[in-house]
């Protein structure tokens, strides 16, 4: 209990303009689905929001099809500076509208408004002005001159960041001249709709962007489409390694970010009190609800007592509570299924004998809350320390040399993220060097920027999302383009050479 109590700073809702019920976004328009359509709810309170509409897959069949009009009628013949236009259209109505979508996404995720607020929507917003900015430069990607579009890409993703992972999807595929079929996860669709008025808004011709709500199966009769040449799926390795077998052979091109069990290291040399902050962040974030959460510390032995000890002081000022209040740090797990599979987990970790502290934090009656957990005394072969938690969780283990950090930071199936904390430049760099991880923060975690591209190794997926290198998961080199025999025939003979040449080098 803390001495200096907060008063309730909610923030309103009366900027929401939700409908009762919301169909599916097809060909610019919203549409009833032919699927059993089910109710969202506020993870806080279990309270009803809006009942949503199923795709069923005639109309994951209605939406490919709007999507392949749009790319053979407009989205292709348009210039890459009027595609950009729209594009940056789009990014200056969230702007716009970045009140309302941190409210929506709060309210149906249960992440802290400080967090959608000030994280999520100014990301997306981010992640449009960018690759904007990408639309009239593809010759400039790295993939020769005249890069060309694939068509039609069929998105999936998950509840975790439902608007920031739909902008991860739709801006790098809308900038390089592809159209979209997006299946949101089924807890978490409303601010994806939000997002639909926002596309009529910005007059986006229509079928560019088709929304397909719904579960599972609406999301694997979209990425199983025979007329989608692009899958970009986010979520978890299971389903990733099953739609990867799906699809084999297809010649659809995927990309795929899953999950990940990122190390957290601390060096006895780091400074303590932004380490901690770090480790905070690393964890605790979005409730854990992270794929590249640091969810597990390692920590140099002879600090380890030290650190702890600040680490459960400062979990014990954080405020868990109504997501939609503007002081709180801890908002609600996403859903029942969630707040189940960290609670088995967290006993698991129990009956194999790591010790478990819990924060004391006052759960609400109604909803899904998890309190903040750490388990130290924890072993590399413990459950806790190998599988994705997905919450609040963190498993503590030590360390005494960079040598043993590395090895264990490296001792899982997962290479999405790691974090490196330590006064010395040449540790980070010589440490960094050696992670088998595709991103990786020193002296700061979970910092995300357009620019810099994201994904993973091993069981973490591949491709990459951001940057320029997201590009290339949405275009396909210009030597690729199907040349007709005349075409060919006309290249000036220089031409013909140089390319043949360099063809021959690559293999
Ligand atoms: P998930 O089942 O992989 O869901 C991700 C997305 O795929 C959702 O839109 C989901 O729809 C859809 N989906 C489910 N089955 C599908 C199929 N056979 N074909 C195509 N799409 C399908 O993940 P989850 O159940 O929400 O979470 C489970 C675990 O995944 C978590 O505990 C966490 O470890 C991991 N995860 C990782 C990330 C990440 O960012 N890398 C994000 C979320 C979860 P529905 O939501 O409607 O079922
Ligand atoms: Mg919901």
């Amino acid at each position: 209990m803390s001495f200096l109590e907060y008063a309730p700073a909610p923030e309103s809702r009366s900027i929401l303009n939700l409908r009762d019920a919301y169909g599916l976004f097809i060909d610019g328009e919203f549409v009833e689905g032919t699927g059993t359509s089910f109710a969202t709810i506020s993870p806080a309170d279990e309270t009803h929001i809006a009942t949503i509409s199923a795709a069923s897959e005639a109309d994951v069949d209605r939406a490919v099809a709007a999507a392949r009009r749009a790319y053979d009628r407009t989205w292709s013949k348009m210039s890459g500076r009027d595609r950009g236009k729209y594009l940056y259209r789009i990014a200056r109505l969230i702007q716009e509208r970045a009140r309302e979508l941190a409210v929506a996404e709060s309210l149906d995720n249960g992440k802290p408004i400080k967090e959608s607020r000030d994280v999520d929507v100014p990301l997306v917003a981010a992640w449009f002005f960018y690759y904007a900015g990408w639309a009239d430069k593809l010759d400039y990607a790295g993939l020769g001159a005249d890069p060309r579009a694939l068509g039609v890409a069929g998105q999936v993703i998950p509840w975790n960041f439902p608007l920031l992972m739909l902008a991860w999807k739709i801006a790098p595929a809308l900038a390089a001249g592809n159209t979209v079929v997006i299946k949101p996860a089924e807890t978490t669709s409303l601010s994806a709709l939000v997002f639909a008025e926002i596309l009529q808004q910005a007059d986006l011709p229509p079928g560019v962007v088709n929304i397909v709500t719904g579960a599972g199966a609406t999301g694997a009769a979209v990425v199983s489409h025979p007329d989608v040449d692009k899958v970009a799926f986010t979520g978890s390795t299971g389903v990733g390694r099953a739609i990867a077998k799906e699809i084999a052979g297809s010649g659809k091109k995927l990309t795929l970010e899953l999950g990940g069990k990122a190390a957290n290291i601390v060096f006895d040399d780091a400074p303590i009190d932004q380490a901690i902050e770090g480790i905070v962040n690393g964890i605790f974030f979005n409730q854990g609800h992270v794929c590249c959460a640091g969810s597990r510390l390692l920590v140099q032995e002879n600090v380890h007592d030290e650190v702890i000890d600040r680490l459960k002081q400062r979990l014990s000022t954080l405020r868990l509570g109504d997501p939609l209040d503007k002081n709180t740090d801890i908002g609600a797990i996403n859903s029942r299924e969630q707040l189940e599979r960290i609670r088995a987990l967290s006993k698991i970790g129990e009956d194999e004998g790591a010790e478990r502290w819990t924060a004391d934090c006052v759960i609400p009656d109604s909803g899904f809350w998890f309190a903040p957990t750490i388990f130290t005394n924890v072993q590399a072969s413990h459950r806790i320390a190998r599988e994705e938690i997905f919450g609040p969780v963190l498993s503590v283990l030590t360390f005494r040399t960079p040598a043993e950090a590395i090895a264990k930071a490296n001792n899982t199936p997962y290479g999405l993220s790691a974090g490196i904390w330590t006064d010395k430049g040449s540790r980070i760099l010589a440490v960094a060097d050696r992670l088998r991880a595709g991103v990786i923060w020193a002296n700061t975690f979970n910092r995300f920027d357009p620019a810099s591209p994201f994904g993973g190794y091993k069981e973490s997926g591949y491709g990459r999302e951001g940057g320029r290198h997201g590009l290339a998961a949405y275009l396909a080199p210009s030597s690729t383009r199907p040349r007709t025999r005349a075409a060919i025939a006309a290249a000036p003979a220089a031409a013909r050479t140089s390319r043949t040449a360099k063809k021959g080098a690559k293999r």
